[in-house]
């Protein structure tokens, strides 16, 4: 039933479906969501009307495939507001780890007849290709973000975006710093906070998954890594992981000694 008020569409590109389940899994204060907009469309969760003009469209995944480019200029063109959410639409995801090899001979060593398989010489964030108005990290994103941040555009309000680090979300929820205290690698000091803390909190160190934050003192973090036991090798997977692909994080790897592998 055709309603007057704003409408909304989720639609994946290359990805896991995580990010999808991540709001799916929110409860709450996702029943709270169709109060706000109309679902026109959500395939994980039942509602499957593409190509229908919306107000808002959260887009998850990477573009990897010819098809998915001509996709997304289609969604672009259907939606006043587009917002990328997850590590995978921001910054071209675990995929992207193909961008530094030789994706064809990767293929080749994987599947018997690698060409029919049709996909870009990269996976690349939704940004590369089209006008993106939010970007929402992580890995997944933090659905009460993503929430938060549709109540912010249905108001007409401009979201704000993070720039500290998971440091200062530790610091908010007093979690003990891992690395201090157990001597654990962690990212926390160059990722861009957003999840709460999540890993910190649970006694693990940060593995980055939401990519760089805004100030990076990467070659810092780098040797205090290594004081603490990791080879070259091991350090540079610690930028290159999640959110390769991400600048601050691609640029520190390719300045790391162990880049052997790309
Ligand atoms: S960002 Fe992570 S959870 Fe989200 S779709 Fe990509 S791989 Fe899955
Ligand atoms: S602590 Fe780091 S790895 Fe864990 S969820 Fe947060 S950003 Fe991701």
């Amino acid at each position: 039933m055709a309603t007057d008020k704003p409408k909304l569409a989720v639609h994946k590109f290359s990805s896991c479906d995580g990010c999808q389940l991540a709001l799916l899994n929110l409860g709450e204060p996702l029943l709270a969501l169709p109060g706000l907009v109309d679902i026109v469309h959500f395939a994980e969760a039942g509602p499957n009307s593409p190509d229908q003009p919306v107000d808002i469209s959260l887009v998850e995944g990477s573009v990897s495939t010819p098809e998915d480019i001509e996709r997304i200029q289609q969604v672009r063109q259907n939606s006043k507001l587009l917002v990328s959410i997850g590590a995978c639409a921001t910054s071209g995801g675990l995929q992207a780890l193909a961008n530094f090899a030789n994706r064809h001979e990767w293929m080749a060593s994987i599947y018997t007849d690698p060409k029919n398989i049709e996909v870009l010489n990269s996976s690349d964030p939704i940004s590369k290709h089209v006008k993106v108005d939010l970007q929402i990290q992580g890995c997944p994103v933090n659905s009460a973000q993503v929430i938060g941040a549709l109540r912010d555009l249905l108001s007409g309000v401009a979201p704000r975006p993070e720039v500290h680090s998971v440091c200062m979300e530790c610091k908010r929820k007093a979690v003990i710093c891992t690395m201090v205290t157990k001597g654990e690698p962690c990212m926390g000091p160059v990722t861009l906070a957003g999840c709460g803390a999540l890993c910190p909190a649970a006694g693990r160190g940060c593995y980055g998954c939401y990519g760089p934050a805004e100030q990076l003192n990467d070659r810092s973090i780098a040797d205090r890594f290594e004081q603490l036991g990791l080879d070259a090798q091991a350090v540079l997977r610690r930028f290159r992981f999640i959110a390769n692909s991400a600048a601050g994080f691609k640029t520190a790897s390719e300045g790391l000694r162990g880049d052997t592998d790309g």
